[in-house]
């Protein structure tokens, strides 16, 4: 068929992929555990819930302004105010379809084709394909020294002159690793000397552990003002446990954001008003909710890493964010896709392989379910890859028998 060469490209996304396959497992009735999932399971705040009610009862739903409704500009400004110490203005906003979006029309507005953008790895699944739709080129920057933390050396000795932008998750998605604030600060000092997009994507910043500090971007920015080429990414998705309600934003010059609005307005308009209603709800709201979900996550990862760390062969790292960890089965077996069919079909664990983060040979593991999920799922997983295991698991009732070595 003569699909286009941008859709050729791109495949679909893996770990909503892997949701498909939960679905279509658990309707079936299967026992299955989902340690890939990228969602809390934790209820949206109330004030988000009432927030949405109260504009429904209104009966008039209308389309939004491309760039987002005013409320939502208002209550982003106030959480840039508190969480940034930066004060901005409604041209500094623009309200989108989830982060997602947010970071796709920010490449849309500074890419051209060709021209690249760069991200530490492992990264976000969605980086490449973002820059592939547009036509640009991604340019993945893994560590020199073998860990999750990138120095400069890494970023600078992949910038040449067609990169335009650089990408920074941190608390990172998939590792969990969060970098040094001397690390941004470096990073920022090299994006303005060499005029390069900086992209933040904070989604994560909130959901930190071991009493570390949220790093604040601005604060290593020198002379900021309207000509700043650094966008800050973030949304209601992860802290507030809002994933389906698709509100993210992006805070960045006024000119970017035009840009970004325009193109918005052609791709899907604004968000619908009774999502940015609740995320309104959510951000003005009480916030006692986050500190909650943080918490539990840090438990959550507590528990995870304690059971993978008596697992012989797992190398794992502690992560210091979100609710992700990036472990190395290698000794298991090399290629992580063929691991994570694995233990999909002998163990019914879903995981997402490390390759479609680019870094084979490991697992990202969510540690965003309940406990009992993370002790069932990484049991059965040690059943299936050590060969010292007992030769039989029973799953309920259901008696699994090992018939492989
Ligand atoms: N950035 C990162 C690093 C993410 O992990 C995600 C969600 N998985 C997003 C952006 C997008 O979030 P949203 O649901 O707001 O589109």
């Amino acid at each position: 068929m003569s699909l286009s060469l941008i859709a050729k490209s791109i495949k679909a996304s893996p770990t909503l992929k892997l949701n498909e396959k939960f679905a279509i497992l658990k309707e079936k009735g299967d026992p299955v555990i989902h340690l890939g999932g990228g969602e809390p399971k934790s209820k949206a705040p109330m004030d988000a819930m009432l927030a949405t009610i109260a504009h429904v009862n209104t009966g008039e739903v209308r389309y939004a302004p491309a760039d987002g409704i005013p409320a939502l500009k208002q209550a982003v400004i106030r959480y840039t105010e508190e969480f940034y110490e930066r004060k901005v203005k409604p041209e500094n906003v623009i309200a989108s379809s989830g982060a997602k979006q947010a970071i796709m029309v920010a490449l849309q507005a500074i890419l051209n084709p060709q021209e690249e953008v760069l991200f530490p790895a492992p990264y976000w699944v969605s980086y490449p394909d973002m820059a592939r739709l547009i036509g640009a080129i991604p340019v993945a920057a893994l560590p020199e020294d073998g860990t999750f933390y990138p120095d400069i050396n890494d970023i600078t000795s992949r910038v040449g002159s067609y990169t335009k932008a650089i990408i920074i998750n941190s608390p990172n998605n998939p590792t969990g690793a969060m970098y040094s604030a001397d690390f941004i600060a470096e990073v920022v000092e090299f994006c303005k000397k060499k005029d390069i997009w900086l992209i933040m994507d904070d989604i994560y910043h909130r959901l930190i552990f071991d009493g570390r500090k949220r790093i604040n971007v601005y604060k290593f920015a020198k002379n900021l003002d309207e000509n700043s080429k650094i966008i800050v990414i973030n949304g209601v998705s992860k802290q507030y446990a809002m994933t389906g309600y698709r509100i993210g934003w992006a805070v960045g010059n006024k000119k970017v954001i035009e840009a970004m609005a325009n193109i918005q307005g052609h791709q899907t308009s604004g968000p619908s008003v009774l999502l940015q209603k609740a995320a309104v709800g959510a951000i003005n709201g009480i916030q006692s909710g986050v500190e909650s979900l943080r918490t539990t996550l840090e438990n959550n990862r507590n528990v995870m890493i304690d059971l993978l760390k008596s697992f012989e062969g797992v190398k794992v790292h502690k992560p210091d964010g979100t609710f992700y960890c990036f472990a190395d089965f290698s000794a298991y077996m090399k290629d992580s896709n063929k691991l994570s069919e694995f233990l999909i079909d002998k163990v019914q664990v879903l995981t997402v392989p490390g390759k479609e983060f680019g870094l084979d040979g490991y697992l990202r593991l969510s540690y965003c379910g309940t406990i009992k999920d993370i002790q069932e799922g990484i049991e059965r997983m040690k059943w299936a890859l050590d060969p010292n295991s007992p030769n039989e698991l029973y799953i309920g009732d259901r008696k699994l028998v090992r018939d492989w070595a």
